[in-house]
C-alpha cells in the first residue's frame, strides 16, 4: 500500500450514501472513494443497480460498510440493444433510476449526512437534492473534460457545436489546448441528443449538487480544477489518484470485481518477467470502447512489424461484429494476447515501456502514475480530451491518428518505444510520476473532503 496510515477522526454515526454508475470505469473510483471515507472514520452505503452490482461477499463490510440496490425496472430495449450508444444508455438509466434511487435514499434517513453520485447521474442529484440531502458529484473523468462539458451549451450557443469539418483544428475558445477534433464525441449518437444529455449534467451540477469531488490531482490539472470552481462557486475537492490511494486490500477487491466480469490472464506477468526492462508494449483499449475489423488487422500488421514486443488485450467483443481472430499469417511470435490483463500490475512491470492506450481516464491515470509513456488512440467520449492532454500538455504520449494502417502503426511504436521522441516522453513521465507520489503521500484532499462532509 501507499497511503499512510490515516487519522481516524470521531464521526461516529456519521454516514454517507454512495451511488456509483454501474459501468467498471465508475464503480472503480468509486469504491476506492468508498474505502478512503471509511478510513477516516465514515460509515458507507453503496446504493447500486441491480444491473452490474458489485458483489458485496468481495468487500469486506461491517457496519462501516453497507450495500443496498436499488430496484430499477428494466431498461427499453432500444438503449441495450447491441447498437445503442452510450448517450442512450445514460438517458435511459438516469430515467429508470431516479425513482428507485430516491426511495432507497428516503430509507436511509435521518441517518445519512452527505451523498456522493457519480457525475452522470444527474437525476439523482435532482433527486437527492429534493430530499434535503446534500450531495456531492464524484467526477471519474478529467477536470479538462468536466470543463469541456460545462462548456459545451456557450459553445453551441455561440455557433461551434455541430462541430464543422473545417473547423476540426481549430482551438477551442478558453479551453486550450483543445482543439475542436478534441471535444466529446460519440459515434452513431445525434449531436441534438449529445448536447441535451450534457446540459442536462451541466445544469445538475450547478442546480442541485453542493461541491465536485474529481479524480485527478494538482501536479496535472491545477489550472482546469481552478477554472471550474470560479465557474461553480462550489467547493472542489481534487481527490485523485484515487487508485494510488487506496490500500494493497482494496486494490484486490477492485481487482476481483473486474475478474468476475472478464477473468485477467495474471500468466502473462511471468510472461513480462522474461523481458528487459521497459521493452514490451501493452496494448488496451478499456472496457467498451468497440473497433472496425479492418482496423484490427492493422493493428496486428503493424505491430508484428514493429519488431517490438507486445502485451495486447483483445476483449471478447472489442471488434464490431465478430470475434477478434488474427489475421492469417501474421507473426505474432514477439507478441502474447489475452483476453483481459491485470492492468494495473502490467503497467507497473518494469518491463513495460509504452502503452497503446484509448486514453479512458482510469487508464491515463493508471499509465500516468506508473510513469509509462503512452500511445494515444482515442475512440470516443471523453478519450479525445484525455489524448491531447497527454501528448501536448504533458508531453507524456505521441498521437496516433485518427487514420492509421500497418506502416503508419509500425513507425509510431517504434517512435514510442526505441526512439528518441519516446525516450524524452519517458522521462517527462517519470518526473510526473514523482509528482503523482507526492500527491499521494500528502492525502490533503481526501483530508479536507471528509472535514467538509463532516461540516454538513
Ligand atoms: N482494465 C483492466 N484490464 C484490461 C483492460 C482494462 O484491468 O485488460 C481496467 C483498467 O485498469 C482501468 C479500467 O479497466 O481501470 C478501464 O477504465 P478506463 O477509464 O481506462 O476505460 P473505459 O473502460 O471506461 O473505457
Amino acid at each position: 500500500t501507499q497511503e499512510r496510515e490515516p487519522e481516524r477522526q470521531p464521526h461516529a454515526g456519521r454516514r454517507v450514501a454512495l451511488f456509483p454508475l454501474p459501468f467498471q470505469g465508475h464503480l472503480s473510483p468509486m469504491l476506492q472513494l468508498a474505502d478512503l471515507l471509511r478510513a477516516r472514520g465514515l460509515a458507507v452505503t453503496v446504493l447500486h443497480t441491480r444491473s452490474n452490482a458489485p458483489d458485496p461477499a468481495r468487500h469486506r463490510h461491517g457496519p462501516d460498510l453497507a450495500f443496498l440496490p436499488i430496484h430499477e425496472a428494466a431498461l427499453p430495449e432500444e438503449a441495450t440493444s447491441p447498437g445503442a450508444d452510450i448517450v442512450a444508455q445514460l438517458l435511459a438509466l438516469n430515467a429508470a433510476c431516479e425513482a428507485p434511487f430516491r426511495d432507497a435514499l428516503a430509507s436511509l434517513l435521518p441517518g445519512v449526512a452527505c451523498a456522493v453520485v457519480d457525475g452522470q447521474w444527474y437525476a439523482a442529484l435532482g433527486a437527492a437534492a429534493r430530499l434535503g440531502v446534500p450531495t456531492l458529484a464524484l467526477r471519474t473523468d478529467s477536470a479538462a473534460t468536466f470543463r469541456s462539458m460545462l462548456a459545451f451549451p456557450r459553445l453551441r450557443d455561440a455557433g461551434f457545436i455541430p462541430i464543422q469539418g473545417e473547423r476540426l483544428d481549430e482551438a477551442v475558445p478558453e479551453l486550450e489546448p483543445l482543439r475542436m477534433r478534441d471535444l466529446i464525441r460519440v459515434d452513431g449518437c445525434e449531436t441534438e441528443a449529445l448536447c441535451g444529455f450534457i446540459a442536462r449534467v451541466a445544469d445538475a451540477m450547478r442546480d442541485s449538487a453542493s461541491g465536485v469531488v474529481v479524480n485527478t490531482f494538482d501536479a496535472i490539472e491545477a489550472s482546469e480544477l481552478g477554472k471550474i470552481e470560479a465557474e461553480l462557486s462550489k467547493p472542489t475537492f481534487a481527490v485523485g489518484p484515487l487508485h494510488k490511494l487506496t490500500t494493497a486490500r482494496t486494490a484486490a477487491e477492485q481487482y476481483r470485481h473486474f475478474v468476475r466480469l472478464y477473468g485477467p490472464d495474471c500468466a502473462c506477468l511471468a510472461w513480462l518477467d522474461a523481458h528487459p526492462p521497459r521493452s514490451v508494449l501493452y496494448v488496451s483499449l478499456g472496457s467498451v470502447a468497440c473497433i472496425d475489423h479492418d482496423m484490427f488487422d492493422e493493428m496486428a500488421w503493424g505491430l508484428a512489424a514493429s519488431g517490438v514486443p507486445f502485451l495486447w488485450v483483445n476483449r471478447p467483443g472489442s471488434v464490431r461484429g465478430c470475434m477478434p481472430a488474427l489475421p492469417y499469417g501474421v507473426d505474432v511470435s514477439r507478441g502474447k494476447i489475452v483476453p483481459w490483463a491485470p492492468q494495473r500490475d502490467v503497467l507497473a512491470h518494469p518491463a513495460i515501456g509504452g502503452f497503446w492506450t484509448h486514453c479512458g481516464w482510469n487508464s491515463t491515470l493508471e499509465s500516468v502514475c506508473e510513469g509509462v509513456p503512452m500511445l494515444a488512440r482515442p475512440c470516443f467520449a471523453d478519450q479525445t480530451v484525455n489524448a491531447r492532454y497527454v501528448t501536448h500538455q504533458w508531453g507524456v504520449g505521441l498521437e496516433l491518428g485518427e487514420v492509421f494502417d500497418r506502416d503508419r502503426v509500425a513507425v509510431a511504436v517504434r517512435k514510442l518505444m526505441v526512439g528518441e521522441e519516446g525516450a524524452v516522453m519517458r522521462e517527462t513521465a517519470r518526473r510526473l510520476k514523482i509528482q503523482a507520489n507526492q500527491c499521494v503521500a500528502a492525502t490533503l484532499a481526501i483530508d479536507n473532503l471528509v472535514k467538509y462532509i463532516c461540516s454538513l
